[in-house]
């Protein structure tokens, strides 16, 4: 093949980037390129800081082999379709994804391929393993994580390709401006890009053996935070479960079955693309209350439960939540306030630097129990968790200042404190509309 084009989308990498090392290896020509559709930005300043910053790393990196990053502006299928055909490719390699708004892509790239006779090839780049190519006897998905899990385990995953050595760009063709990168809501988060996605790896990797102990305890932050850059793939999936894979031991493998559950919501999500509105288990969807004023101030970690609103708060400085808090902040808006879970999903989306339609809406039905938990009806008592996984208060009072001064686990429940130290917090008691069940006010 003379020429071809990579359509990049949630593959911003060049390593183990299958749809490039492809399309290096069967083109003499070869366009990297980005489409930008304005549209999407729009969903979330955070994410849209996150992935310019991961363009502009990754247009560096193309720019070191000898080509570019090729970027566009709007509909990304007749911008993709439009430059095809200024550069006579013959072929168009791109990653396969999940989302209503991927698939559609995808389908109307295939028409426009037919209809051009321009080639399509599809990779699998998002995942570890392909989200069609698991499937339990008799059935399209696994619903429970942990037949899926042993399957995922035991299935022979494709090769790691290697960065492509030489990039050989059409010529005459513009590279595009790269826009400025945009600020996001959340002064504190992690910034974009595979070089830093790598580098924060390859620190990740030597401090992975604890991981097992570690992961559930929210002051000790004993995570990766690698999973912004598994959104916007700059980070290979397979690649970080192969390198904790090569490592023995409790903590690698518990990290490795977190990545299956990153594969198991995409596919679920592949045969149940609605999983953003429509509930997965109808009888879980039952009369959600419409509460305006308790969804704000969950939304604005204000609802007087201090780990609720430590991790809410944690989001809106971080553009991330601990896993934890977040199954403590989701069960409360749903389980304890009996709000939708659909106001949850669109809030996190809003903020997560890592919110993606799979795994954002997969673990909020999971927490909500209209969706893949086998026990849907379970609940988090906010007070114990927060006993149980932040027990001196630490977490609590990093990201609540009014609560400074409460030493130890006293922090986690103000309400009980003697009236003087309790008068002088600047601090609202728990919510009201739910002050009557307090079922988790109870030691
Ligand atoms: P680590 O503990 O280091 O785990 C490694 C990787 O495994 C993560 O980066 C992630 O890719 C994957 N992973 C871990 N836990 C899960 C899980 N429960 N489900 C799916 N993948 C997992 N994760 C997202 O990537 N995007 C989301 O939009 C998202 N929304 C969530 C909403 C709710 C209500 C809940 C309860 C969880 C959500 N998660 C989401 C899952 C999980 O909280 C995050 O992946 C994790 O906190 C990211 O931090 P980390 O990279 O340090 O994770």
């Amino acid at each position: 093949m003379r020429t071809a084009v990579v359509l990049l989308t949630r593959d911003l990498r060049v390593h183990d980037n299958p749809a490039l090392a492809a399309a290096c290896a069967n083109a003499e020509r070869v366009v990297p390129l980005f489409v930008l559709d304005p549209r999407l930005g729009e969903l979330s300043p955070n994410r849209n800081r996150f992935l310019h910053q991961s363009l502009a790393d990754l247009r560096t990196s193309l720019r070191a082999l000898g080509g570019d990053l090729v970027l566009r502006q709007g509909d990304p299928v007749a911008e993709t379709i439009k430059l095809a055909r200024e550069v006579s490719a013959e072929g168009i390699a791109v990653a396969e994804d999940v989302s209503t708004y991927a698939r559609r892509r995808e389908q109307r790239l295939r028409e426009e391929c037919e209809r051009h006779r321009i080639s399509l090839r599809l990779f699998t780049s998002v995942t570890v393993v392909a989200p069609g190519e698991l499937r339990p006897a008799g059935g399209s998905s696994y619903k429970v994580f942990s037949p899926y899990y042993r399957t995922w385990e035991m299935a022979k995953w494709r090769d790691e390709v290697a960065p492509p050595e030489r990039i050989t760009l059409p010529e005459g063709i513009t590279a595009g401006r790269m826009p400025a990168i945009p600020s996001g809501e959340s002064t504190a988060a992690l910034d974009g890009g595979e070089t830093e996605g790598r580098r924060r790896l390859d620190t990740w990797l030597r401090h992975l053996g604890p991981y097992d102990e570690l992961h559930n305890d929210m002051p000790a932050d004993g995570t990766s935070r690698l999973s912004a850059y598994l959104r916007f793939g700059c980070l290979s999936p397979l690649a970080v479960a192969n390198a904790a894979r090569a490592q023995d031991g409790e903590g690698p493998a518990a990290f490795v079955r977190q990545l299956s559950w990153r594969d198991f919501y995409y596919q679920v999500t592949n045969v149940f693309p609605k999983i953003s509105t429509q509930p997965i288990r109808a009888a879980g969807d039952t009369s959600w209350r419409g509460d305006e004023d308790a969804l704000q101030h969950w939304k604005d970690g204000l609802t007087g439960v201090p780990v609720v609103d430590a991790g809410m708060r944690q989001m809106l400085a971080e553009g991330w939540m601990h896993n934890r808090a977040r199954l403590i902040t989701a069960s409360f808006l749903t389980k304890h306030l009996g709000l939708d879970w659909r106001d949850g999903v669109k809030w996190f989306f809003r903020w997560l630097n890592d919110g993606d339609v799979a795994n954002n809406s997969g673990n909020w039905q999971w927490v909500a129990g209209t969706g893949n938990d086998t026990k849907p009806y379970r609940r988090f008592n906010p007070i114990r968790q927060a006993e149980r996984f932040d027990p001196d208060g630490e977490y609590v009072r990093q990201y609540v200042p009014e609560l400074r001064s409460i030493p130890g686990k006293a922090v986690h429940q103000p309400w009980r404190l003697p009236d003087t130290v309790r008068s002088g917090l600047d601090y609202p008691g728990p919510l009201e509309s739910h002050r009557d069940e307090a079922v988790w006010l109870r030691p």
